[in-house]
């Protein structure tokens, strides 16, 4: 039980990831303290980023339709949408990927695999 005043609202996060192994295993470690919304690919990654205006967006980078270069630069390049935080998560653990990720627009980097402490030490930097 929580003590000390009132409980606030859970931030929300949008996991945008094709891989439904990652994409549960992010929910997971997450949904006890967030609330979280999937998108399947980068172009319904985007349109549910515009719908609900989460608080932080988890994003991939291989993904049909569109990739999560091409999702992070529209992201951020509509003024109400880029304040959204935008970590990466990629397996492209390949040297100037962090690079690659921070050029598109990404405010942080985890290459997989997923380590839930790293995680959820990073999200808590950017929302609390
Ligand atoms: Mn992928």
């Amino acid at each position: 039980m929580t003590q000390g005043g009132p409980e606030r609202p859970r931030k929300r996060i949008l996991v945008i990831e094709d891989n439904e192994f990652n994409r549960d295993l992010l929910t997971q470690i997450l949904e006890d303290s967030y609330v979280i919304m999937q998108a399947l690919d980068g172009s319904e990654g985007l349109a549910r980023a515009e719908q609900e205006r989460p608080d932080l967006i988890l994003m991939d980078f291989g993904m049909p339709k569109m990739d999560g270069w091409e999702a992070t630069r529209r992201i951020k390049a509509q003024p109400d949408l880029r304040h959204i935080p935008i970590i990466a998560i990629t397996s492209h653990a390949m040297v100037g990927d962090e690079q690659k990720a921070r050029e598109a627009g990404c405010d942080d980097y985890m290459a997989k695999p997923i380590h839930e402490d790293e995680l959820i030490e990073k999200i808590k930097r950017w929302i609390g």
